[in-house]
């Protein structure tokens, strides 16, 4: 039995002691070193990536994005102008008139990354003449 570190407050205690002088906790094993496969998985965990799409969006405020604000497979080109708590706000301009579209960010059905781009494809609903729907009719 070696000298051991306390694991609530790392004073470092005689091999003899059971409890932390410092703060009386008792002697805990230390934790086990990670295996091969727990490090090659923590790489896949979070890293640099970001958590949410609302952290995603936030890195990408200000920018130019596409969206398929207006038809359900056509991407359009806006600016992500706002980053809320439970939506986002593109401004889709289109010569004089300013529209600002307001999302959730359950809309959302993907992002795609692409040559330094981000375009963001968003539940839209699809009618077609007649009786049925085609494709996604999904209310948003
Ligand atoms: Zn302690």
């Amino acid at each position: 039995m070696e000298d051991w570190t306390c694991l609530d407050c790392t004073a470092i205690n005689e091999a003899s002691c059971r409890h932390c002088w410092k703060c009386k906790a008792p002697y805990r094993l230390p934790p086990a070193p990670l295996t091969e496969e727990e490090v090659r998985q923590s790489h896949f965990v979070n890293g640099d990536a970001p958590n949410t799409f609302r952290d995603l969006f936030l890195r990408r405020a200000g920018d130019a994005v596409l969206i398929n604000c207006e038809e359900p497979s056509k991407q359009k080109s806006v600016r992500l102008v706002g980053v809320h708590g439970e939506y986002f706000s593109i401004l889709d301009l289109q010569g004089r008139q300013q529209t600002l579209r307001h999302y959730p960010y359950g809309a959302i059905l993907s992002c795609t990354e692409h040559d330094g781009a981000l375009s963001i494809e968003v539940h839209r609903q699809v009618f077609t003449k007649g009786a049925f729907a085609v494709g996604m009719s999904i209310p948003i």
